[in-house]
């Protein structure tokens, strides 16, 4: 059995139809086998929705608040999307960033994460539920919520993988994977199979914006594989990996055997504490 983590990207969750689809195939992943846990982005446009609306009332606002508000959309996807896996017959449990342990340091707006500490979102995989985990937030050493910054959860993503020791990180988008262009404007771009976090990063800091750098930094450092894919397809996307593992010790490729996960559920103590300061 292999647990993984999937994280859904707000186009992916934009309306009710497409949380159900997402919850589908949440469902389909967990009865082939596996253990899931999800980080959720907030639907379509609503974190720009909310910067519009605390705008209006306040032109300078303060930092704290516009935390407190910018946390409010993960909420909203993480227990929509539980209800749904729930109408659907599966069990899930939606988590704050501060209840699945994401401690971060105090910069409202662009908070680094300290540490995760998951233990609640490993108690919901062991009764055998979906794990959801609002992306892109935490909190801070007074207890008062924090964002990441822009772009956080997938960042979130991997750091929950690290945490939970997951055999691979999936990033679900719009597009099949890391192209060689952006396929939406160049036609001729083509799909990237594999590629390593340091070609990752080169084309993360020349503007590609498939995946935010701190996500792949982060990744990089305790070599967590990312698969990048469709939710709008089942087609295979792009695996950011170490160079010397195996693409057959990734699950859920749909190419076949799902590898034995070892020292599942660790409760290793690692410095979880972001590079960059
Ligand atoms: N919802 C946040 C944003 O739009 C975080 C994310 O989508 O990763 O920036
Ligand atoms: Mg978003």
């Amino acid at each position: 059995m292999a647990l993984i983590v999937q994280k859904y990207g707000g186009s992916s969750v934009a309306d009710s139809d497409s949380i159900k689809r997402v919850a589908k195939r949440i469902i389909d992943t967990k009865r082939a086998g596996n253990d899931i846990a999800v980080v959720v982005s907030a639907m379509g446009d609503t974190t720009d929705d909310l910067i519009d609306q605390a705008m209006d009332v306040d032109s300078n606002p303060p930092a704290r608040e516009m935390d407190m508000l910018m946390t409010a959309g993960e909420r909203i996807s993480m227990s929509l999307l539980a209800m749904s896996i729930h109408a659907q017959g599966e069990h899930a449990h939606s988590f704050t960033g501060s209840q699945a342990g994401f401690m971060t340091d105090a910069r409202y707006g662009a908070a680094h994460i300290r540490h995760v500490h998951p233990q609640r979102v490993m108690k919901a995989l062991d009764r055998g539920e979906v794990g959801i985990v609002a992306g892109f937030q935490g909190v801070n050493a007074d207890g008062d919520a924090t964002t990441l910054g822009r772009g956080g959860s997938d960042t979130s993503a991997v750091a929950l993988a690290v945490a939970l020791n997951a055999d691979v990180c999936e990033i679900y988008t719009d597009v099949d994977g890391v192209f060689t262009a952006d396929p939406r404007i160049v036609p001729t771009a083509r799909r990237i199979a594999r590629i390593s976090y340091e070609e990752m990063l080169e084309m993360a800091a020349g503007g590609s914006k498939v995946l935010a750098l701190r996500c792949v930094e982060y990744a990089q450092r305790f070599r967590m594989p990312i698969h990048v894919r469709s939710s709008f397809s089942h087609r295979p996307g792009t695996l950011i990996m170490p160079d010397d593992v195996d693409v057959d010790k990734i699950p859920n490729l749909e190419t076949g055997q799902l590898p034995d996960r070892p020292a599942a559920h660790t409760d290793r103590q690692r410095d979880m504490t972001e590079g960059r300061s």
